[in-house]
This record gives C-alpha cells, structure tokens and sequence, in this order.
C-alpha cells in the first residue's frame, strides 16, 4: 500500500495510487486571486472551524479559523474589545496583496497561541482534487 503521494501542477498520478495536488488546497484573497493560506491549515477553535459571528455594527460574518496565513498582513493595534474568541486580542488582518479586509489575527497566551479567522466570503478556494478517471 503506497502513502499518498503529492504531485506537482502538471505531473500525472500514477494508476492507482492515492494522490492529492499541493494546489488544490490553496486559499486565495477573492479580490486579487493572490494565496492567503492553505486548507491543510484549517485549525478547531471552540469546537468549531467556521464561526458565524457578528460585529458591534450588527454586520454578520462567517469566518473559518487557519493556523498561518502566509497572504495576510497585521493592520493595527490588538484589541480585546468585543472578541470573538474568549481571551484572544484580535488584530485586523489584511491581504498582503491588495489590502483588503480578510479577517483579524488573534492571539493569546494560550493554546494556539496565534490564529487566523478569516471571512470566508472574501477567500476563494483552490480548485477541488482532479475527478477520477
Ligand atoms: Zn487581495
């Protein structure tokens, strides 16, 4: 029994053997198509990956919690004001690429003690795994 393998874009899966495309778990900023992160990323947070929430505004959101965001950029002091998460400060995460809103990092002294909560509305997700066949 082989371990399943990954392929690079482009490379042929041998017959019949597992595989998954490093690609196809790719995260992107809706706005500008640049990476934000990866599926292999997705984190629990209180039971949960996605969180539907809302602001002090009364804007709802629906965020999905990632372990790293590699296209996302602080903006912004913490704060602990109205958090989502009990004992995480939040910070405005934005992407890298466009500057976009996408989410907030939190961050705590405890376990994670850092992670993403992104706006799932403002991601678009990598394609899915090639159909058999
Ligand atoms: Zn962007």
């Amino acid at each position: 029994m082989e371990g399943l393998a990954f392929l690079q874009p482009g490379q042929e899966a041998p017959a019949g053997q597992v595989t998954a495309r490093l690609e196809d778990d790719k995260v992107f900023c809706a706005a500008c198509g640049g990476l934000v992160t990866y599926g292999r990323w997705r984190i629990v947070i209180n039971g949960g990956h996605e969180h539907t929430v809302f602001n002090p505004a009364g804007v709802v959101f629906t965020v999905a919690c990632y372990r790293e965001a590699v296209g996302a950029a602080d903006f912004g002091d913490a704060s602990e004001v109205f958090t989502w998460f009990k004992g995480y400060a939040w910070r405005v995460s934005v992407c890298a690429g466009c500057g976009v809103h996408l989410g907030w990092r939190y961050e705590a002294e405890a376990l994670p003690p850092v992670f993403f909560g992104l706006i799932k509305d403002r991601l678009r997700f990598g394609p899915p795994p090639a159909e058999k066949g």
